[in-house]
């Protein structure tokens, strides 16, 4: 039992904003009251639900591969922590498990969704993330390229299709669909890309980026998943991607879905010497549908790790920079690329990467919809959450870092020109009530009664800029692992995964599919269940 007393308590989902409140927490929730058990005085400090990140990339062999390709920052990166109950961690842009657990805690966060996970190396997700203290856990399954699909949307065979994504969301004991440059990974397997949503994918005649778009949104509805499609769009990266955005928003057509690292997909120009912003006509487009939710995915300046499923931009990157660059293929399911990379103030393209994840965060007007994340490590590190944050909350000091900016950048942002502050309860609502919304946990990201206990304890600051530089307290479930900046105590963490329905018959059908293609067999391929670790399922809107 835990009481904290006497707080400044921001809990937008209960439209609590800076009143003086009291939690109690008994049996890892929050309850009405308690007789008893601990007091925290929490008298002039703020508090807050623990953080959520909906997209964020922890743990799997991607994050194995950008670790072992980069021996040479390893020891650079833990910036908190240190405690008795610290358990050995390597730092660098890709966190080993047990401190990526810490470091994030320390920030207040308490709850991560690992975006990326291929079917074929889920049981080595999972095992990470077992190894991934304090925090729970919810993990995308890649399906855009999953070959096997395709070949049944080549033959319109759409329902057979759903029940295969079904089969496959319970085989890798995941918890929605996670879609990456559909088509264009498929693709890169001859050394193409899918650039344009309305032509056919290399090696199909009826198969279109846009009808996998289109099918994986529907089939994701109808097996009532709890968060919609979460949908990396084609063209990541490039300039003018913004009409591929656009397009994307469009044949979604009033169909729900998440946009990840938004900031990654809003650029105008043909070409990088003209690159340039479109956070405007985006985030107009976005506002006029609410059934889009999105991250930022922004940038800061200095190192990041690029890691992602989408093999062909990977491979772009690396020939536009000359940086060392790494390449898995996924056997039948998806690719993976990493290319360490460095975002630099005086880079044009990247200057202006910078301004576009700030903009959308500002333009986009419903807090409820758009998300605070860098798509770490790709965008820079989750720690650097709190620069963020003041970005948002101060707009004469972004006006002063906008000035740092190359003077051709200048011209192609609009950031100098945008006013809105964030308030606190505005950043409560994008870093923790509004994620949990949209991945559909309803224990999650408030402190209303029942709610799971994790809940964030900050100091004020002098200039009104506290959240998440080293919290005074955090508690997750109910216990208190972060006190006076310190890891105390160690809890596990639990995973939320879904069952959607499916035709149990699907197997017949995906058997001698799997003999044929895939060097595994297919007995050895779906996670069992005992190894996730504090399994939670989450219901499903239609499931049997
Ligand atoms: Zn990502």
């Amino acid at each position: 039992m835990l009481r904290i007393t006497g707080g400044t308590v921001y809990d937008p989902a209960n439209q609590v904003d800076g009143a003086i409140r009291d939690i109690a927490i008994d049996g890892g929730r929050i309850v009405a009251s308690v007789d008893g058990g601990r007091t925290i005085d929490a008298t002039g400090m703020i508090v807050i639900p623990g953080g959520v990140d909906v997209h964020t990339h922890v743990a799997g062999a991607a994050l194995n591969f950008a670790r072992a390709m980069t021996p040479e920052i390893q020891r650079q990166g833990l910036p908190f922590l240190h405690t008795p109950e610290r358990r050995m961690g390597l730092g660098g842009l890709t966190p080993t498990t047990f401190a990526t657990g810490y470091l994030y805690a320390g920030m207040g966060y308490t709850t991560v969704t690992e975006a990326a996970v291929p079917v074929l190396s889920a049981k080595h997700t999972h095992e990470e993330l077992r190894d991934t203290p304090i925090l729970d856990k919810a993990c995308l399954l890649l399906m855009a390229n999953n070959e096997i699909v395709i070949d049944l949307l080549e033959a319109g065979e759409i329902e057979r299709a759903g029940h295969v994504v079904a089969w496959l969301i319970w085989a890798a004991k995941t918890y929605g669909v996670k879609a990456v440059n559909p088509g264009g990974v498929v693709a890169w397997k001859w050394g193409k890309n899918a650039r344009s949503l309305g032509e056919p994918v290399e090696g199909y005649r009826n198969v279109t980026p846009a009808k996998i778009i289109a099918s994986l949104a529907a089939i994701v509805d109808e097996l009532g998943l709890p968060h919609p499609l979460h949908l990396h769009c084609n063209n990541l990266g490039m300039p003018g991607n913004v009409a591929t955005t656009l397009e994307t928003m469009r044949i979604l057509d009033g169909r729900r879905a998440h946009l990840a690292h938004l900031q990654f997909h809003a650029y105008g120009g043909d070409s990088w010497s003209t690159m340039r912003s479109e956070a405007i006509a985006v985030a107009e487009h976005f506002n006029a549908h609410p059934g889009f939710t999105a991250d930022a995915g922004a940038v800061l300046f200095g190192p990041a790790l690029t890691i992602t499923a989408d093999g062909p931009w990977q491979h772009l990157l690396h020939e536009l920079t000359g940086r060392k660059w790494g390449n898995i293929d996924v056997e039948n399911e998806t690719g993976c690329g990493i290319v360490p990379y460095v975002y630099k103030r005086s880079s044009l393209v990247n200057a202006v990467q910078w301004a576009v994840g700030l903009e959308l965060l500002l333009l986009i007007d419903d807090p409820w919809r758009i998300f605070l994340t860098t798509d770490h490590p790709n965008g820079a590190g989750f720690w650097r959450y709190p620069e963020l944050v003041r970005l948002l909350m101060d707009a004469d000091y972004r006006r002063e870092r906008v000035k740092a900016l190359p003077a051709k950048a200048q011209k192609r942002i609009v950031l100098a020109d945008l006013d809105r502050e964030y308030t606190l309860s505005e950043i409560v609502t994008i870093t923790a009530a509004g994620p949990a919304r949209a991945l559909g946990l309803p224990q999650k990201g408030h402190l209303g009664v029942g709610a799971d206990a994790d809940v964030a304890i900050y100091e004020r600051h002098p200039d009104g800029v506290a959240l998440f530089s080293s919290p005074r307290y955090v508690i997750k479930g109910g216990e208190v692992v972060v006190e006076e900046g310190q890891i105390r105590s160690v809890v596990e963490g639990r995973e939320f995964v879904v069952r959607p329905a499916f035709d149990a018959r699907i197997e017949e059908y995906l058997r001698p599919v799997f003999q044929q293609l895939y060097t595994m067999s297919f007995d050895n391929y779906p996670v069992e269940a005992d190894r996730v670790h504090g399994m939670q399922l989450a219901a499903c809107r239609t499931s049997a």
